[in-house]
């Protein structure tokens, strides 16, 4: 057993521990009787989701502050405002959205007419990652609730405040009959893993990507994998540097780096990277009121283990800003590092912290070269005026996102697919993508009995049939 909010605890001082093995079929028993199915219902969930992030907006700040010192107007603009945008995107177009969609047939069969709707998958799972725990929890759950799915939200462990405040919040706002909560980590997911769902949208690390999918395999459940990566950003000597230096600044550290569409490391030739450090840096000072560490606009790392880690990864590099650190708070200022090898420790995994490794490359055909010899990452940025390039760049390699001249930002396109391809992962979302995602494209064709047509292609086949 373990702490939830599951079934039909509406009031929180009801909550009581309930056995993961129960709530499914709660959740199942509410599908199938058609709790989810209205658009009216759908709509309703997405009012009083949008309604608890507006009235508890205070809370959520609060909470994301503990968890990971987020200034609350950076929490309004990166996690809250982002949820909000996809609720009204979704809520000024899904009646259009879940409208059969008509296809031509063939001569063959007609007259028959062919259409495509939208169904409700059935009961899902939204596993979210700790780095933007509101965004990444809920804008799923847009989806998920827009295509009249019941749904388990999983925060995670590692944002405690988020998600302890989510699981009391969830229930109070959302129909509790057909949307539940349950907090834990390893132990309780494992569990929840076990269980049948009809899809699972998980979003996070690569390893447990592999053992979320692995689970689903043994029920054939369908899966959304939202990985990361290292997502590189290009500068070439066609652009104004200062302008350059302010985007990637605010696109690396952002949430103290811990963004898993921010810029990992920068490609560009010795001369660019020599002419750009100084408007770096000087941008740097410019974000952070001149000092990061008492600035609060400045994040702080999520816990012991990744301050560890990436303090780790300063060893033996140059430091050309930044490079200190604070243990006991787990802030680690925004670091430079230049001449970085491409086969430095740093370059070996997702840094996901603020740190910015500069490689040199010799051009461009060395920088689609070190992008083609990595993972295919989530996003790839470039800054070039360029159009050859730009061009190049676009055909020449593979990535989940292309921002030219803004890192991070094509998240909150609700229109754009977001996803991943390769080790970034697979399947997409936001606005249109996530309703489709949540639901079966279900193919339908009606023919009329007279005149009957068939009679062309029923056997015997004594004379030849043509025309079919
Ligand atoms: P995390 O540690 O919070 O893990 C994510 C979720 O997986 C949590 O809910 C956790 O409880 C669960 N989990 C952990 N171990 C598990 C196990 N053995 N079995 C089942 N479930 C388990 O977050 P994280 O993985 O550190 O997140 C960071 C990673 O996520 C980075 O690689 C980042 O790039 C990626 N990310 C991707 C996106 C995206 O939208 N594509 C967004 C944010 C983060």
């Amino acid at each position: 057993t373990l702490e939830s909010t599951a079934g039909s605890a509406t009031d929180p001082a009801d909550r009581a521990a309930v056995p993961v093995a129960a709530i499914v079929p709660a959740l199942r028993s509410a599908f199938d009787r058609g709790v989810t199915r209205s658009l009216r219902w759908r709509t309703e969930q997405l009012t009083a989701l949008k309604r608890m992030l507006v009235e508890r907006s205070a809370e959520l700040e609060d909470a994301l502050f503990l968890d990971l010192g987020k200034n609350p107007a950076e929490s309004q603009l990166t996690e809250i405002g982002i949820v909000l945008a996809e609720i009204d995107h979704t809520l000024a177009h899904l009646h259009r959205w879940l409208r059969p969609r008509r296809v031509a047939v063939p001569l063959a069969i007609a007259p028959a007419s062919a259409s495509t709707l939208l169904e409700p998958l059935g009961v899902v799972l939204v596993i979210a990652p700790w780095n933007y725990p509101v965004q990444l929890l809920l804008a799923p759950v847009v989806g998920a609730l827009a295509a009249g799915n019941a749904v388990l939200l999983k925060p995670s462990e590692l944002a405690p405040a988020i998600s302890a405040l989510l699981a009391a919040l969830v229930p109070e706002y959302l129909d509790p009959r057909a949307v539940a909560v349950v907090e834990g980590g390893v132990t309780e997911t494992t569990e929840l893993l076990a269980e049948r769902f009809d899809h699972i949208f998980y979003t996070g690390n690569g390893t447990v990507g592999r053992i979320v999918m692995s689970a689903a395999a043994k029920h054939l459940t369908p899966v959304t994998l939202e990985l990361g990566g290292k997502s590189p950003v290009y500068v070439d000597d066609t652009v104004d540097l200062a302008a350059t230096a302010r985007r990637i600044v605010w696109g690396k550290f952002l949430n103290a780096g811990q963004t898993c569409v921010a810029p990992d490391y920068l490609l560009a030739t010795a001369g660019v990277s020599a002419a750009l450090t100084p408007h770096l840096i000087e941008a740097i000072g410019e974000l952070y009121d001149g000092d990061p560490r008492s600035s609060s606009s400045y994040g702080r790392i999520v816990n012991d283990h990744h301050f560890a880690r990436l303090t780790g990864l300063l060893e033996g590099e140059r430091v050309l800003a930044g490079g200190r650190s604070d243990e006991r708070t787990r802030y680690v200022a925004p670091t430079l590092l230049g001449g970085v090898a491409r086969d430095a420790p740093v370059m070996q995994q997702e840094i996901f912290g603020p740190i910015l490794p500069m490689v040199q490359v010799s051009g461009l055909d060395e920088a689609i070269e070190v992008i083609r010899a990595g993972d295919k990452p989530l996003a790839l940025y470039a800054f070039t005026n360029s159009k050859t390039a730009a061009r190049r760049i676009l055909t020449e390699t593979s990535s989940g996102a292309v921002g030219f001249g803004i890192p991070a930002a094509h998240l909150s396109v609700s229109g754009l697919p977001f996803g991943g391809v390769g080790e970034s992962g697979m399947g997409r979302y936001h606005g249109r993508r996530s309703v489709e995602t949540f639901s079966h494209e279900k193919a339908v064709l009606r023919k009329p009995l007279t005149p009957d047509t068939m009679k062309l292609v029923y056997p015997p086949f004594t004379e030849r049939k043509d025309g079919f």
